[in-house]
């Protein structure tokens, strides 16, 4: 019997539940991708995570080729695509791993509702979560908001054994099955020329076979020392495997298996504990998206509803996004994320804090820009990020620890290197003036006259504006 096997993210054939569960029932699996970003709305991809989607399709069928088999490519309202697959195929299974967002699930569960009342054999597995949100549990049987008890938790139950690999051969998918081809998705950015994109693939290679390359290289070398060197940004000293993981082209067990069948010295171990503990921050954004679906677009504590965000001005905001503040570090980072899709966690919250906390923007309108932005760009972890920073979720920072953006650029680019690099008209500036160069304005009209000569708000009064503002909100 054919079965069904419906793609979304979970791109790729190693440990992909929904395939081994039609291999062991004995049914043959055919592999189909429905294009229709409509139904995630208002959460449709932005424009870099459909490029990084463009090329993981790409190596997705080129892998299934590999085993004879091909991707059946369909674009549509995904239940009317899948009846008609269904027809022409006279599948009697189905089967998909599980999404998390909350228009998916809707869909999902209409889906499977649809076709279970007509006969059809549907089955949802776990592709993405190493423990599935419903499955954790506070004493009295809440939903976690914190992440530490969260992750005490959720650690106990991860498992050492290695999943099961993807099979070496696929049956081939009846000739006459019409599909489309990848281009034919219009994934790729067409406007503005030069296309914004092309830094990005220097750095990544979208699809299983990168995504298992960028473990082993984590693994061999930046595992060790992670704790400490996690911070800094200028070195590589993560695992970069975010993207690779929100597309599901490596699945987190793989990963939890391929640390722990390792043995660590013992100094080494408290940086794999680390490294856990951040694919726990991962399950930890899902739990909470999962149990509070409407944080997406509304804050998870409610005493910031009434909250006095600023107005946004339009040429603030643009000069946030695109790097050109006036403050350094926050350009590096802005200017990071624009040219590779990616930007380091550090400055993730020194970002996010500038915006939300020294300009008191609204925490959405940074998501919105990461969103776009972001090769990363996952509705789960993004959410979480920025509502961490912002101080309105869960285990958020306490309002009083604004983040200072002088002295993170001094302790995490203490060589300056990071922001030279993402800054190039300051490069000639000496190090001591690089995370403050407006005060000494002599030199940096001498030395990087293309540069702001201030920042576009002042920074200590903005941040006792904020303090002042949040500790209202606290009260
Ligand atoms: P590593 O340090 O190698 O960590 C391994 C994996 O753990 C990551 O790939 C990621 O899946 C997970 N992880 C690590 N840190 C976090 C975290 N703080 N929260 C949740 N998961 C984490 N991450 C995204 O994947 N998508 C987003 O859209 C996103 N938006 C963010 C927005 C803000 C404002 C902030 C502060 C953080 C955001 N993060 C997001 C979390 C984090 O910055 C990235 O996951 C991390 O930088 C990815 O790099 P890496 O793979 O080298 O991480």
């Amino acid at each position: 019997a054919n079965a069904l096997i419906w793609f979304r993210r979970d791109l790729r054939l190693d440990d992909n539940p929904a395939l081994q569960a039609a291999l062991r029932a004995g049914q043959s699996p055919l592999c189909v991708y429905i294009h229709a970003p409509e139904e995630e709305a208002p959460w449709a991809p932005g424009a870099a995570t459909q490029a990084w989607l463009h090329r993981s399709l790409l190596a997705l069928d080129a892998d299934l080729r590999a085993r004879g088999s091909r991707l059946v490519i369909r674009r549509g309202d995904s239940l009317a695509e899948l009846e008609k697959l269904i027809a022409e195929t006279q599948a009697e299974a189905l089967h998909w791993n599980r999404l998390y967002e909350p228009a998916s699930i809707a869909r999902d569960t209409r889906i499977k509702q649809g076709l279970k009342s007509r006969g059809l054999t549907v089955e949802s597995h776990n592709a993405a979560l190493l423990v599935e949100p419903w499955t954790v549990q506070t004493g009295s049987g809440d939903p976690y908001r914190v992440f530490t008890p969260f992750w005490k938790n959720a650690r106990q139950r991860l498992d050492p054994q290695a999943p099961p690999a993807a099979p070496a051969r696929l049956p081939e998918p009846p000739p006459r099955l019409a599909g489309l081809d990848v281009a034919d998705l219009q994934l790729e950015p067409r406007k503005p020329e030069p296309r914004w994109d092309t830094g990005f693939w220097d750095d990544w290679q979208p699809g299983e076979a990168g995504a298992a390359e960028m473990l082993e290289v984590f693994l061999d070398g930046a595992a060790s020392g992670y704790k400490e060197q996690r911070n800094y940004p200028d070195r590589i000293a993560t695992s970069k495997l975010s993207p690779h993981l929100h597309f599901g082209e490596i699945s987190p067990r793989r990963i939890v298996a391929a640390v722990l069948a390792r043995r660590w010295p013992a100094a080494v171990q408290p940086d794999i504990d680390h490294f856990l503990s951040e694919l726990g921050w991962r399950e930890f954004s899902h739990h909470l998206l999962f149990h509070f679906p409407h944080t997406a677009s509304e804050n998870l504590n409610p005493k910031f509803d009434r909250f006095r965000w600023a107005k946004p001005d339009a040429d603030h905001l643009r000069a946030w996004q695109r790097g050109r503040t006036g403050v350094p570090i926050v350009d590096a980072g802005m200017r990071e994320l624009w040219h590779t899709g990616w930007m380091h966690n550090r400055v993730r919250m020194v970002v996010a804090s500038f915006l939300t906390k020294n300009l008191r923007y609204h925490w959405k309108h940074g998501a919105d820009w990461f969103w776009d932005t972001l090769v990363d760009a996952d509705l789960a972890n993004n959410t979480q990020g920025w509502q961490w920073t912002a101080g309105t979720g869960a285990d958020a920072a306490p309002y009083f620890r604004i983040f200072s953006m002088i002295s993170q650029a001094e302790k995490f680019d203490p060589a300056g290197k990071y922001i030279r690099r993402w800054v190039p008209e300051l490069a000639k500036l000496p190090d001591s003036a690089l995370a403050a160069p407006w005060e000494q304005p002599a030199l940096l009209r001498q030395l990087a006259p293309a540069y702001p000569g201030r920042p576009i708000v002042d920074l200590k009064a903005s941040r006792e504006a904020a303090l002042a503002a949040y500790s209202g909100a606290k009260a």
